[in-house]
């Protein structure tokens, strides 16, 4: 067969949630819950099934979903978006980002992304014989570097897919990394893509930096989120993109024939739930206390912990337990101490290893604890 991805194996999450389980293992890999959602969410979907809301919704999504995340986003960022226009609802962050590349990027373009980077990135623009130009951050701290980002910008330059919070690291941009960003694209036809899918889980009173509350970025973003990771359904697939009409006519115009469009009882049901808009308020502090429990629990252990500003994971250096890659620590961690964690060389192309492992910690606090009497004791 040929081959369009002949260097991409299988996703990481999939080989470790699959070890972790084989192994018998807490599973501290792949990001999700370990927890449910509220039941009021489940009780919609079933009231709206049993209504008879089981058919094709519109290509762009329900407009009352649409609105509820228009009005989600000019309340909390500031940017008005048409729901009409402007708003549309996706089958999981992953497809709003694929669909996004697919509908921008042109073969020969060049796209810049930040390494570690979310492993679906790369190959979407791969995919449609672009360029991925891979920026490296660093630990402990992985903050982007200004003047390298300066000197990638080509004319060649479509597209920018930035990730704040950040997936694996757990780091958080800035305002200031916001003008930044904005001040290096001004004048530029470059699109950017903004992931945002942890937009509230920010610790420590951070704010989270949408590109809608940039008006200079904006005005060229697409920005991607969803409900998983906000709602504990990560199950569910279901995100949405907003974009300003003519980036989201593009876009709208592959996820008609990509997915066409999104499950209609789910949609119903997070528009009744959304209609409460104080939903995702006590997020951050709930994970911020998981985040505090975590970290000192593993305080006396031989592990080095790397900040953690946001998101539900945390990163770790392990060499002083053993001196190995980070892919064979981890199928130790998990095949013989029965906890298992993502390499973080898995987030970039070169394999690029400072002996760093992530767990996630969106976990009952009863997991996390035996969890970390495992990694205690290493
Ligand atoms: N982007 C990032 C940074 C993520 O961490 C994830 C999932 N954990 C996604 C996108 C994909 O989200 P979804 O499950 O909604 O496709
Ligand atoms: N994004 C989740 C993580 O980082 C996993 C999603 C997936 O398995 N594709 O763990």
């Amino acid at each position: 067969v040929s081959s369009r991805l002949p260097n991409v194996g299988t996703t990481i999450f999939t080989v470790m949630s699959r070890m972790a389980a084989e192994a018998g293992a807490i599973n501290l890999s792949q990001g999700f819950p370990d927890f449910n959602a509220e039941p009021v969410l489940f009780e919609r979907v079933s009231h709206w099934m049993r209504e008879g809301y089981n058919q094709y919704p519109p290509m762009a999504g329900v407009t009352v979903l649409r609105e509820a995340i228009a009005a989600k986003v000019a309340n909390l960022y500031g940017t008005a978006y048409d729901p009409e226009t402007e708003v549309t609802v996706v089958a999981g962050a992953t497809q709003g980002l694929f669909t996004a590349v697919t509908a921008l990027v042109h073969p020969g373009d060049e796209v810049i992304v930040f390494e570690p980077v979310y492993d679906a990135y790369a190959p979407a623009i791969e995919l449609q014989g672009a360029r991925v130009v891979r920026l490296a951050l660093h630990s402990p701290d992985y903050r982007p570097d200004w003047a390298a980002v300066a000197a990638a910008i080509t004319p060649r330059t479509r597209m920018i897919m930035i990730n704040s919070p950040h997936n694996p690291t757990g780091s958080v941009w800035s305002a200031e990394d916001m003008s930044r960003l904005a001040e290096l694209v001004r004048g530029t036809d470059i699109v950017i893509v903004s992931d945002e899918v942890y937009e509230h889980i920010v610790f420590d009173g951070r704010q989270h930096e949408s590109c809608a509350r940039h008006p200079a970025l904006a005005e060229r973003s697409v920005i991607v989120s969803g409900f998983g990771k906000t709602y504990h359904i990560t199950g569910w697939k279901i995100g949405y993109v907003v974009a300003p009409a003519a980036l989201m006519a593009e876009f709208r115009k592959v996820h008609q024939f990509n997915v066409f469009t999104v499950n209609t009882p789910m949609q119903y049901a997070l528009a009744d739930y959304m209609a409460d808009a104080s939903r995702h308020l006590g997020l951050a502090a709930f994970y911020q206390a998981k985040r505090d429990r975590f970290r000192a629990a593993l305080a006396d252990s031989r592990f080095e912990l790397l900040p953690c500003s946001g998101t539900y994971f945390q990163l770790a250096r392990y060499r002083a337990i053993r001196d190995e890659s980070d892919t064979a620590f981890v199928e130790w961690l998990t095949r013989d101490k029965k906890v298992a964690a993502i390499p973080v060389s898995a987030f970039s192309a070169a394999a690029e290893d400072e002996g760093v492992v992530r767990f996630c910690f969106a976990k009952h606090d009863d997991t996390l604890d035996a969890a970390c009497e495992r990694l205690v004791a290493l």
